[in-house]
């Protein structure tokens, strides 16, 4: 029998879905990826194929899961995550953090696999306590545009912690704040693939407000590790992970022009309702717990992410 864990990725096509697919493999892991592939794309995961252990299945997690065989590691990244994503597709964005999460938890209990939820820094919603650690409960607007995805995330996280008192299940919890890399979907709004394609183009970049906004930005790499060490931990409850280097999206507009050498203006537009007016992580757990914090400067992890998009 084969010894090596084998690991279910839901959203495996997706931006860190795929990252996290290619870890699991250089892990030892056998890996089948899962996706409906609405947001995600092949594209993110062609390379990984010809993996031994490596399976793709077209699927919507919102149906019935069925994984034939052992599996060791439930790791749930599927769900629209920009928040124009969210905004399009508002239902199946509820649909994947409730409905979703319930099947995927359920073929955790059924397998007796471990369970990692990817739930998100928008639980904290517009927050008042700065910087967020995660004993912070969150300052959300249930009914606003945004609150069908920090609605759909914190009720997932309520129902991991279900599943895990009521049915002894295994589970992690992870808070991603901003994360940015290669494989980021140009179109998808968000700040990062949004200034690099514009600074690229020779097009003006769209600062939202008057750009006093902050932001944390984490390099993919440091993220994936920080998921690989909490999934070894033994630890159920909620954990942040995310780079806590502080900027507001205007100097970050132009650190962009700065490492692209773009000619770009700057240009203001409307802010959308709900964005939130600050966002930082408190690591102070992730380090004790998990002996870590992110390596990579922003001006190295922004150069690896400028060369994709030049080549994308
Ligand atoms: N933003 C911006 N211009 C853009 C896209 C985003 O100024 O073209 C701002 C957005 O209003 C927010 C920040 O950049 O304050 C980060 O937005 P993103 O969509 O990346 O994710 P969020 O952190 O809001 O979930």
């Amino acid at each position: 029998m084969e010894k090596r864990p084998r690991a279910l990725v839901t959203g495996g096509a997706g931006f860190l879905g795929s990252h996290l697919c290619e870890r699991l493999l250089d892990e030892g892991c056998s890996v089948v990826c899962m996706d409906n592939l609405i947001t995600g794309s092949l594209r993110n995961i062609e390379h990984l194929f010809g993996r031994e252990g490596f399976v793709f299945v077209k699927h919507d997690v919102t149906n019935f899961i069925h994984v034939p065989g052992r599996l060791d590691y439930i790791l749930h990244f599927a769900s629209p995550a920009s928040p124009i994503d969210y905004l399009k597709l508002p239902i199946q964005t509820l649909k994947v953090g409730s409905l979703g999460t319930h099947k995927a938890l359920g073929l955790a209990k059924s397998k007796g696999s471990r369970f990692l939820l990817a739930s998100t820094s928008e639980v904290y919603g517009d927050p008042l306590v700065h910087p967020q650690p995660e004993s912070y409960w969150g300052n959300v607007h249930p009914v606003g545009p945004r609150g069908v995805y920090d609605e759909a995330k914190r009720f997932a996280e309520a129902l991991t912690m279900a599943y895990h008192r009521h049915h002894g299940v295994e589970t992690r919890i992870v808070r991603i704040f901003n994360t940015y890399g290669p494989r980021m979907r140009a179109g998808d709004g968000r700040v990062v693939p949004t200034f690099i394609n514009q600074a690229l183009a020779g097009e003006p970049l769209t600062v939202f407000g008057d750009g006093s906004q902050t932001r944390s930005f984490c390099y993919v790499d440091d993220l994936v590790e920080g998921l690989w060490r909490l999934l070894n931990s033994d630890y159920a409850e909620p954990v942040n992970i995310g780079n806590p280097k502080e900027m507001t999206v205007l100097q970050f507009a132009e650190e962009i022009v700065r490492l692209t050498g773009s000619k770009s203006k700057i240009v203001f537009e409307p802010l959308p309702e709900d964005d939130p007016k600050v966002r930082q992580p408190d690591i102070t757990l992730a380090k004790k717990l998990l002996a870590w914090e992110p390596k990579v400067p922003l001006d190295q992890g922004l150069e690896r992410t400028i060369a994709y998009f030049e080549h994308a």
